[in-house]
């Protein structure tokens, strides 16, 4: 008998396909996530898991799920996931890191270029008629936004997706790049030329500050009011890591101050949010929903990935990408 796997939402079929020669499986074929009460209900009788980053998989879950060895995580986070307590279990988490790279680092700067040149704002001016209605085809102080060579750009959290977007600023946009990281990388250093900062320094120096650490104990609201008024006023803020890495209210008042000058955003606190959240009221501030990975390229590279990672698992082999390295001493790979 083939062992059971749940996928809580749908991925490509040709992935469907290989992984249906190894797995007897059920989708959550629904364009909302499943609730937290039928996930209970679905994992309790499944070997494998596979998740996205909406559904919480807790240690009540992972507690209620007898068979469960393997959640193979379709995201390079995996916050909602209580790895400690799966380790504990002996069940494997998995993520997708490095195939979603390109893709979050070409939406940071989507982002940072739409701030900087009030994209949004201009397509909102001609659309809606202002541009017209002023009667002046071009004026020297319409739209003026911000030029990114010779400036600052700030890195938080130098990994695969900080290192991207830190190319791209220096060798792109012939920005300086400084960064912070938990780790100093000096070869990455010499090879791009930039410079380690501690994240007062980063936040006190930069033009664009833009984070991609993990939302982790240490990162939540790892940038709130004190770090703000740090930042110019002239600086622009850029997450595309998690909402909850930025303390949402201290973000509103520092806007609403005026401490920095805009802000891009595809992460949020409260995920999706309502058209009346307060950021919605900035037209310095660029909000997409969450849509990091969103190419037809990362997103299907990402499920090829999960596939690989359950693969490996049926075969009794150490999936490529384990997240909790510690789980093999508690139990071997494999479902036997
Ligand atoms: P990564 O390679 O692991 O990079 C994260 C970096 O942050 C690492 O260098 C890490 O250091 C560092 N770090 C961890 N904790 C830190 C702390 N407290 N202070 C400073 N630095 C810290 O991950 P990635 O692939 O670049 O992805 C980064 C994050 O982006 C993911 O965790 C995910 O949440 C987010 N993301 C969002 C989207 C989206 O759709 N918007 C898409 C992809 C990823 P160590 O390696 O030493 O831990």
């Amino acid at each position: 008998m083939k062992p059971r796997l749940f996928i809580t939402r749908e991925l490509f079929d040709d992935v469907i396909a290989r992984l249906s020669q190894y797995f007897d499986i059920e989708i959550w074929d629904r364009y909302y996530e499943p609730p937290y009460k039928v996930l209970l209900e679905k994992v309790r009788g499944v070997d494998a898991l596979v998740s996205l980053l909406t559904d919480r998989v807790d240690c009540n879950l992972l507690s209620n799920a007898p068979r469960l060895r393997i959640v193979a995580q379709y995201a390079v986070g995996f916050d909602n996931v209580d790895v400690e307590c799966a380790t504990k279990l002996g069940i494997y988490v998995t993520n997708t890191p490095g195939v979603l790279t390109e893709a979050t680092a070409e939406l940071t700067w989507a982002l940072i270029l739409a701030v900087a040149r009030r994209i949004v704002e201009s397509d909102v001016f001609v659309r809606w008629g202002e541009w017209y209605r002023t009667m002046t085809a071009w004026h020297p102080k319409m739209m003026l936004g911000t030029e990114l060579k010779g400036k600052v750009l700030g890195i938080i959290g130098l990994g695969r997706i900080g290192k991207r977007v830190a190319e791209i600023g220096a060798k792109g946009f012939g920005m300086r790049v400084i960064y912070y990281d938990i780790r100093r990388d000096t070869q990455f250093e010499e090879e791009v030329g930039t410079t380690y900062k501690g994240l007062e320094d980063v936040l006190r120096e930069a033009d664009v500050v833009s984070i991609h650490v993990p939302l982790t104990k240490d990162t939540y609201h790892m940038i709130g009011e004190r770090e703000l008024k740090m930042m110019k006023p002239t600086a622009i803020l850029i997450n595309t890591a998690r909402g909850a890495v930025v303390d949402t209210e201290a973000l509103v008042k520092a806007l609403r101050e005026g401490w920095i000058a805009g802000a891009g955003l595809d992460v949020f606190e409260g995920e999706p949010i309502p058209p009346n959240h307060p950021l919605t009221a900035f037209k310095n501030v660029v909000l997409v929903p969450h849509i990091g990975s969103a190419t037809y390229e990362a997103r299907h590279a990402m499920a090829e990935a999960v596939a690989d990672n359950l693969v490996a698992f049926y075969e009794g082999r150490v999936p490529p990408n384990l997240v909790n390295p510690d789980v093999v001493k508690v139990r071997p790979p494999g479902f036997k």
